[in-house]
């Protein structure tokens, strides 16, 4: 049963198999540890190698993280290219600095990817917070600090690491300053990766084995990255192995990095607990669908409407309703209760269907209920309160049972897959008609990384891989199942 009081169900897990640490306060961070209480339990467990790797990786952070010697040492080398010697005498410890750039989904995936890459790569990931992560998610790390010290030496360059900067890797191979076939190359102390949507063959050589030998020895990587380029990680030959001891289940990595990295602060949780308390647990069932409109003009649309209705009564996600005033049915105080939680830009959608249950009876005898926490009409990155209300409505589509996501969205990407969930994608509208059919079943709840290299040295290894596939809403993207 969906019984969702939360009374009724001890946590029993609130370590998530081990996937946390229970080194942390538990007030500062209420969602870390209770989270079990509104979850149904993962069906899914962490294997135990990807628990140890997790354990090690806290310690190195603690031992290389911010404020440390590890951490001074290593940025004072920053800048000093032409001194040979300087980036030999880095020390154990080498970094990953992220940027935030695009939508809240968007960094989501880009953080869980650095995270992935840093554990294989032995490097320690630190985050840029000049915009507001810090009122978003609690600190991961126990005893030590996630974020970049707003005094980093390279603070004042990180918004230039574009496509065309000079220290960023594609470019500097475009440009001949670098080369990863030939061992005299000079190793510069730091390196940014472009890994944007509209990035060219060149950046693409990231993911190349050969590139990767050179980049594994640069101390400091700079991303610039909207992509969730996992699926990618899995076709460069020397991580296959290390991947497959981590995630046995290959379609689990996002669900588990993402239950591990992402604890939102008690703001965010207070607002997630707020509507879960007050619209969500006491239904028998839960349906999120999650609506985002990509066509410019974006908003309200008829098709879409349509699509959205077609979709959940084809695949008997949401009951149909009596148009007739005379058809008695019987709806009684035990009927069940089915809460629906639409998450969108824009009122209309659950306006309408809120409406629509409430005119006529529901065929089924079912009380549907609809919920939409909010509607903010513009997407504002960056204002701290837009950004954690999106957060707060990505966290409860996650708590919900079933999920319809729109094609392409990052922001329900880590929905299904915070909640492990196998989405009802509604496929891309064309020419404002409802597509048919409205929606296609995900295969696996992992997020799509829609602009994958397909070409180059990855070329041969996308056809033959079994565990990727090509996106059910991106026919160019590559997925992990
Ligand atoms: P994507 O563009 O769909 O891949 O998702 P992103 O999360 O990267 O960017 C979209 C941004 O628009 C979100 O981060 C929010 O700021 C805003 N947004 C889009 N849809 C919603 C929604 O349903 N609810 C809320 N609160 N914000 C949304």
């Amino acid at each position: 049963t969906t019984n969702g009081s939360k009374d009724s169900r001890k946590s029993k897990d609130k370590l998530l198999g081990g996937l946390l640490t229970a080194d942390f306060d538990e007030d500062s961070c209420l969602s870390r540890y209770e989270s079990s209480l509104y979850r149904k339990p993962s069906p899914y467990k962490p294997s135990r190698y990807l628990v140890s790797k997790l354990r090690s990786y806290e310690m190195l952070h603690k031992r290389c993280g911010p404020g440390t010697e590890a951490y001074k040492k290593a940025t004072e080398i920053l800048g000093h290219d032409d001194e040979n010697h300087s980036t030999k005498s880095v020390g154990e410890c080498r970094y990953i600095v992220w940027i935030a750039v695009y939508g809240l989904g968007n960094r989501i995936l880009t953080l869980a990817s650095l995270f992935l890459y840093a554990l294989l790569t032995d490097r320690i990931m630190l985050v840029d917070q000049r915009t507001d992560i810090s009122d978003l998610f609690c600190e991961p790390f126990p005893g030590t600090s996630w974020l970049l010290p707003l005094d980093f030496p390279l603070t004042d360059q990180l918004d230039s690491f574009n496509k065309e900067s000079p220290r960023c890797y594609g470019t500097m191979l475009k440009n001949h300053a670098i080369n990863s076939t030939t061992t005299e190359s000079i190793i510069p102390s730091y390196l940014c990766l472009y890994l944007i949507h509209d990035y060219d063959d060149y950046d693409k050589m990231f993911f190349c084995e050969s590139d990767q030998i050179l980049i594994r020895q640069v101390p400091w990587l700079v991303f610039n990255s909207n992509l969730y380029f996992i699926p990618s990680l899995w076709l460069i030959p020397s991580f296959q192995s290390e991947l497959s001891k981590l995630f046995p289940q290959k379609e689990t990595v996002f669900h588990h990095l993402a239950r591990y990295l992402f604890h939102p602060t008690n703001q965010v949780w207070g607002m997630i607990t707020r509507s879960y308390n007050g619209y969500l647990s006491r239904a028998d069932e839960r349906l999120g669908i999650q609506v985002r409109v990509f066509s410019k003009p974006a908003g309200y649309f008829q098709h879409v409407m349509d699509q959205i209705l077609a979709c959940t009564q084809r695949e008997k996600l949401l009951p149909e309703v009596f148009v007739l005033e005379t058809q008695v049915t019987n709806t009684s105080r035990s009927s069940k209760l089915k809460a629906v939680l639409v998450t969108s830009l824009y009122p209309e959608y659950s306006e309408i269907l809120r409406q629509m249950y409430w005119k006529g009876p529901s065929s089924t005898g079912e009380i549907i209920q609809i919920y939409q926490p909010s509607q903010e009409i513009y997407q504002q990155t960056d204002n701290k309160l837009h950004d954690q209300k999106a957060l707060a409505e990505i966290y409860l589509l996650s708590l919900t049972d079933y999920i319809v996501t729109s094609d392409s969205s990052t922001f329900g990407y880590v929905a299904q897959g915070l909640g492990g969930l196998k989405p009802w994608i509604l496929y891309k509208p064309k020419n404002h008609t409802a597509p048919e059919p409205p929606c296609v079943r995900a295969v696996s709840m992992e997020p799509c990384f829609l602009r994958a290299p397909l070409y180059g040295c990855q070329a041969k290894k996308v056809n033959i891989t079994p565990f990727v596939m090509y996106c059910e809403d991106r026919i160019t993207g590559l997925k992990l199942v």
